[in-house]
């Protein structure tokens, strides 16, 4: 893809994307450099420092892989999730944007009797542009999954009004994982 990496095998579009820009904002010494993965090649370029004059420069946090958990972002609200690939032994980080759903698509009621739920759109690359200081609190994530009967962060749904209740609109491993997401921010 450049003169400057070579890779065993070509990355996906994100990480084309993903690779491309840290080319342009970090760094990068003037040799060939192999490897095997797309992964790879992206993890060394991250390691590289930021060139001086690009906004990151300023913004360590950003430009990193964020961690998991519900962040706001330019307004937006956007949810970082993880899985384990079929046959591997690592975690991959993907975001979606979470957008209510109105009129036919709200067909599902939640715990309150209304019609409001939320889907999740594909956000490429959003895992890469998230930092700490955008985290959503404990209180609104809860109030968020109230409003839209379930759990922002999982995905799962809360049915009944007394789960909703009960759970405070997020589940137990998910509050854990906003709470270290929160503790991440810059005091
Ligand atoms: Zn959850």
């Amino acid at each position: 893809m450049t003169d400057t990496i070579t890779l065993s095998r070509p990355g996906s579009m994100p990480q084309q994307a993903f690779m491309s820009r840290l080319l342009a904002e970090r760094q990068v010494p003037d040799q060939p450099v192999r490897f095997a993965t797309a992964h790879d090649a992206i993890d060394w370029l991250k390691s590289l420092p930021f060139a001086a004059g690009t906004p990151q420069a300023t913004r360590p946090s950003r430009g990193s892989l964020a961690e998991c958990g519900l962040y706001r972002h330019e307004g937006r609200l956007y949810v970082v999730r993880e899985f384990t690939p079929q046959g591997e032994n690592r975690k991959v980080r993907y975001a979606r944007e979470l957008v209510p759903t109105e009129g036919a698509q709200a067909d599902r009621a939640n715990g309150h009797g209304d019609a409001v739920k939320v889907k999740g759109i594909k956000a490429p690359g959003m895992q890469w542009n998230l930092a700490p200081d955008e985290a959503v609190s404990l209180e609104e994530v809860a109030a968020l999954g109230i409003q839209f009967g379930e759990c922002l962060l999982c995905g799962q749904a809360i049915e009944t009004k007394e789960s909703v209740v009960d759970r405070g609109g997020i589940g137990p491993v998910c509050i854990t994982k906003q709470s270290r997401l929160l503790a991440l921010r810059a005091a």
